[in-house]
């Protein structure tokens, strides 16, 4: 299986990691979409929301708070920021290895495009 959010897990490939643990590794994403974009991903290939089990339930929680860790460490914390999950062709996945994209620090616009 050839998946670039693996490699990069794995840093067979560069990135700029922001953080890892033992489940979790965040990322600055390669096309920021604003000044912080960053993804946090699993370590284990999970390819959507869609392929998440209850055994998943406290990764997910946790993927949530080092987002949530790393807003506030970059000061966005207060002024505000998205957590966007893409599933699938519509919501314009690209990657299918489950990411959270961490993004702030200018205004969001709703609803998304
Ligand atoms: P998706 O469209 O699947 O929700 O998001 C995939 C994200 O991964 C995109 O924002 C894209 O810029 C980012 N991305 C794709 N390939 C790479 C890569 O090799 N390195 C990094 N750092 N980001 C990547
Ligand atoms: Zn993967």
């Amino acid at each position: 299986m050839d998946c670039i959010f693996c490699r990069i897990a794995k840093k067979e490939i560069p990135s700029k990691i922001v953080y890892e643990d033992d489940v979790a590794v965040a990322f600055e994403d390669v096309n920021p979409q604003a000044p912080t974009h960053v993804l946090v991903i699993p370590r284990r290939h999970i390819p959507t929301i869609l392929d998440l089990t209850q055994e998943d339930d406290a990764l997910v929680g946790q993927l949530y708070r080092i987002a949530g860790k790393l807003a506030r460490q970059r000061g966005i914390g207060d002024r505000g920021f998205r957590l966007v999950a893409n599933c699938n062709r519509e919501a314009g996945q690209t990657v299918f290895h489950l990411h959270l994209h961490l993004i702030g620090g200018r205004p969001m616009h709703w609803p998304p495009g």
